[in-house]
């Protein structure tokens, strides 16, 4: 098998760029995914990404250290469209300043205004965002996005936001640089009533061109280098080792645990961890897998009296009634996301805009983790820091590409990102008792009424906090000793290889990173096309 770009990961990234490359018909690439087709309903119901967190046929099956010798289970999709196949639909590009950041450290071209645009291109908005001229958002490209249904208790929580000093933003999408603490309404990667993955919006519109093979089931074991040349890949489908060759360049997509581990794996990373594994080292890289970067959630959570939550419609009778009504309209606990509403807010003194998000839902999880709501009506607040300074890594455990990496995000290890959730503990907390919502709640749940010191908060955030599935930064864009891949995303010190996956980050975004993640892919496919564009005029 042979193509001018071989594609490892059919993820948000992967699949945008098996688009965006193939739509000249005279470049050839092969994607390869180890995960099958996106068949499963519950990818396609958005509701239904609750029950795929730890599906054994479309995720890994990951599991990561969570401090304390706790181990959390680390949802990755392994499915066409990746984790853009099971996620929770919210869809959000986080502040200007975030982008503004990556390019004061070094990397031209990736500020907020050079960004920007490739947001709007990946766009197919449907909603109607702020009602004035709109064009925050892109109506032609070919992510569906659309705006969320407003449910009756999320505008109690919108006003009990207001009634603290938070702004209420009409568009999350249209943030001003230097934008105030806020709280509005999440948006979706949705069109219609099904979830947009990058599967269905960016590579299904591509498969009938010629020039495009996609390759399922196919686990990559290792890129094959000439030197220090990547040449192609070795894979294995059905039992068979194939390989496929690339006549211009290898790029990995596989995301921020795949990309890393295969660099690994494939001989290039820290040399005192190859020894480790028994690989040979192709090229000495420090910084693969390491400045590892990911959210982490302490959900609070109340009973509500008064008003109608998920967990009673997502049960009997009112269950039937939910589904007609998303079979008859598209509407209805269906179609939500895992919060409906988002707070941006300002913690620490030091911060310059806000720095911790609170996600609400109108529902509520048993002991706080998503998966099983309760039986009794609920609502959750978890707020989560939005540029955490702990660093985790990925680091390959054996040469063996079937054995999972060790995954260590390393939650809450720096001060500041345990001053900020205790804070934002302590704001969820008000939120719930400002005058809109008061009249609703009964006596909290979670973390409950025997929590009150900042010692007993940390201590809850610490046994209770999860993932918000937010991986990034393990193959960091910079010029430093330990950034992996340039500002157009190739490999240091290699040729034909890049990275092109939420592993790139130099510093995660303040808000989910799907979205970024496909600007990313749009934009990485732009640099591409320039590049091969350049070579033929030489
Ligand atoms: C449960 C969950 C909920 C989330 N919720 C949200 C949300 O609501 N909003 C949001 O913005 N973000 C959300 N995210 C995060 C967001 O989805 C990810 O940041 C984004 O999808 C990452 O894209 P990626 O291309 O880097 O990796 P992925 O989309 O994970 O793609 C990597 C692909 O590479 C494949 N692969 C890996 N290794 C190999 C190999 N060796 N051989 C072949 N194929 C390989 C994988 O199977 C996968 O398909 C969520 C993520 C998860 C997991």
């Amino acid at each position: 098998m042979k193509a001018d770009y071989v594609i490892v990961g059919a993820g948000s990234a992967g699949c945008v760029l098996a688009n965006r490359l193939t739509e000249d018909p005279q470049i050839r690439v092969v994607l390869i995914e180890a995960g099958g087709q996106d068949w499963n309903p519950y990818i396609h119901i958005p509701a239904g990404f609750m029950k795929l967190l730890d599906h054994k046929t479309v995720t890994w099956g990951f599991k990561a250290q969570a401090g304390d010798g706790r181990e959390i289970i680390y949802p990755r999709g392994k499915v066409l469209g990746g984790s853009s196949s099971i996620n929770g639909l919210i869809y959000v590009r986080g502040q200007p300043e975030d982008y503004d950041h990556w390019a004061q450290l070094g990397n031209r071209g990736w500020s907020w205004d050079d960004c920007y645009p490739f947001f709007k291109r990946a766009e197919r908005w449907s909603g109607q965002g702020d009602g004035g001229e709109d064009d925050a958002h892109g109506k032609d490209g070919y992510l569906f996005t659309s705006e969320m249904e407003r449910e009756p208790i999320c505008t109690k929580v919108i006003e009990a936001g207001m009634q603290l000093g938070l702004e209420y933003r009409e568009d999350v999408n249209n943030l001003p640089p230097n934008a105030p603490p806020s709280i509005g309404w999440c948006q979706q990667t949705r069109g219609g009533r099904r979830r947009a993955s990058t599967a269905r919006s960016y590579l299904r519109p591509a498969l009938k061109r010629q020039n495009l093979e996609v390759v399922t089931k196919a686990l990559v074991h290792r890129v094959i280098f000439q030197g220090k040349r990547a040449v192609g890949v070795e894979f294995s489908r059905g039992g068979r080792t194939e390989r496929a060759d690339a006549n211009r360049e290898v790029i990995l997509s596989a995301g921020a645990v795949g990309s890393p581990h295969l660099l690994q794996i494939s001989g290039v990373g820290d040399p005192e961890l190859l020894g480790k594994i028994g690989v040979p080292v192709v090229h000495e890289l420090r910084g693969v897998g390491r400045n590892m970067q990911d959210h982490y959630v302490i959900r609070c959570t109340y009973p509500i009296y008064g008003m109608q939550t998920a967990n009673e419609k997502a049960r009997g009778l009112p269950l039937v009634g939910e589904v007609l009504r998303y079979l008859t309209t598209g509407r209805g606990i269906l179609t939500y996301s895992a919060s409906l509403i988002a707070a941006s807010v300002k913690i620490l003194e030091e911060s310059a805009t806000p720095d911790v998000q609170i996600s609400f839902a109108p529902g509520s999880f048993k002991d706080g983790q998503i998966g099983q709501l309760e039986e009794e009506p609920g609502l959750t607040g978890g707020p989560w820091q939005m540029r955490p300074l702990s660093r985790g890594f990925v680091e390959a455990t054996s040469a063996d590409p079937h054995v999972q990496p060790t995954i260590n995000p390393r939650y809450l290890t720096e001060e500041s990102d345990r001053r900020a959730v205790i804070g934002g503990l302590k704001l969820v907390r008000q939120i719930f008792h400002a005058p809109a919502l008061a009249p609703y709640i009964g006596e909290e749940r979670l973390p409950g009424a025997k929590v009150q010191t900042d010692d007993e908060l940390l201590d809850y955030a610490k046994r209770n906090g999860n993932t918000v599935y937010h991986a990034s930064c393990t193959c960091m864009m910079g010029q430093h000793a330990m950034s992996v891949v340039d500002d157009n995303l190739r490999v240091h010190g290699m040729e034909g290889l890049r990275v092109v996956d939420a592993s790139v980050m130099p510093a995660v975004t303040s808000t989910n990173t799907n979205a970024p993640t496909i600007m990313i892919a749009e934009k990485a496919a732009s640099l591409i096309k320039s590049a091969a564009q350049q070579r033929l005029a030489a």
